[in-house]
């Protein structure tokens, strides 16, 4: 691989430069869904309170609360470096933050209005990950400090985050609304709007819980992915994130809009969410990606196992996920991972080393070697990971 000003020029047989014996070299990772300050519980919530023995979603929702309202532009700013810190040395290369938190505990702006989501781009700065930032709109429910007050004041403040981030190489600006709980029709409508005119990416939750669904039929009528349809929300841009419950219909519409689905398979189990429809998502050929969401583990391998696995216990079959023409699931969860079909010219060098003499690869034959990183690989065997050409993860970082 060849490469030149962040960029890569060529792929293909090396004939010079230096070789790395026991090393492979791969595209990073991208991470299309991110929380990075709910990194916090993890382990923290893997109990019940005796009072409440009920545990699921909702009552995980409201200790999430709890660590959401403590934040400061400081701990934002530390907890996210942290988390992208171990990203970076799990093989992300790239991460989509989807950040909610905006304003003071009490709902007031801070001085400057965008400075939490200042705190996470300076964060990936920091740590030296490419970032998609998408501010997040919510006008209901939660806590007061996720929530504007109206559209225009929270698209005045994607303006100005769009403006502070140009010439900023690694950080890009999008935007999202929460859910269908969080952001009602009107909004919906406003902020697809305004993301399709600047041809923006445009992020939402989507049937993650079956409560969310029962909601937004007795609110609208429809199911969450038909209400996005009928606000003008689904494009090409568009990324679905969960539609752990998404029906037929929602699938269809998905497909015939050309949006997108991410998947944070680690983040759903742990929460009780359920699995999504991932055979009817291929079939219908819509693209997919994975996030790592709450953070409760962090390694893509273990996302991209858990999709075709768990298709896996549903069916009673093995290699569930094929694209046409191909037999094994392996190249699919791969671009799934990627966000692509593999390096090639004039991509960034965004690229991660994978270390062949690590015992659980040691005795792998080559050509298993993709499939025995997603099905029987950790993020341990990544010992390096480069953004735009620059190395910002070494061996030493991971603890030698
Ligand atoms: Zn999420």
């Amino acid at each position: 691989m060849t490469i030149e000003d962040g960029r890569i020029l060529e792929v293909g047989p090396a004939t010079e430069g230096e070789r790395l014996p026991g090393r492979a070299l791969a595209p990073g990772f991208a991470n299309d869904h991110s929380h990075a300050f709910q990194r916090g519980l993890r382990g923290a919530v893997e109990r019940i309170e005796p009072s409440r023995p009920h545990d699921d979603f909702w009552t995980w929702r409201e200790r999430m609360y709890v660590l959401a309202e403590g934040l400061t532009p400081n701990t934002v700013r530390e907890a996210t470096r942290r988390c992208y810190e171990e990203m970076l040395s799990a093989g992300f290369t790239s991460v989509t933050e989807f950040h909610y938190v905006h304003h003071r505990p009490d709902g007031t702006s801070y001085e400057d209005p965008n400075a939490l989501a200042k705190a996470v781009a300076l964060a990936a700065e920091g740590a030296g990950i490419r970032l998609l930032l998408l501010p997040v709109a919510y006008a209901r429910g939660g806590l007061p400090r996720f929530r504007d007050t109206s559209v225009p004041s929270f698209l005045r403040r994607i303006d100005d985050l769009r403006e502070w981030a140009e010439g900023r190489p690694l950080v890009e600006v999008g935007v999202a609304a929460h859910s269908v709980r969080a952001v009602g029709r009107a909004w919906l409508q406003e902020l697809a709007e305004y993301a399709h005119r600047y041809d923006l990416p445009l992020h939402v939750h989507a049937d993650e819980q079956r409560r969310e669904i029962e909601e937004c039929l007795s609110e609208h009528g429809v199911r969450p992915v038909e209400l996005l349809a009928h606000t003008g929300f689904l494009g090409a841009n568009t990324t679905i994130v969960h539609a752990t419950h998404a029906d037929a219909r929602e699938l269809d519409l998905l497909s015939e809009r050309g949006a997108s689905v991410c998947a944070c398979p680690t983040t759903e189990g742990n929460l009780g969410d359920g699995f999504l429809p991932a055979a009817e998502i291929l079939d219908r050929g819509i693209p997919l990606s994975v996030g790592s969401d709450s953070h409760v583990r962090i390694d893509p391998f273990e996302e991209l196992r858990e999709i075709e696995t768990n298709a896996r216990r549903l069916s009673g079959r093995r290699n569930v996920l094929l694209a046409e023409s191909e037999t094994s699931s392996t190249p699919y969860l791969l671009r799934a991972g990627w966000g692509n079909t593999g390096p090639k010219p004039g991509d960034p060098a965004d690229l991660i080393e994978i270390n062949l003499s690590h015992p659980v690869l040691a005795d792998t034959e080559a050509e298993n070697l993709p499939s025995a990183l997603v099905f029987g690989s950790g993020s341990g065997v990544i010992v390096g990971a480069w953004v735009d050409g620059q190395n910002v993860c070494a061996p030493d970082d991971k603890g030698g």
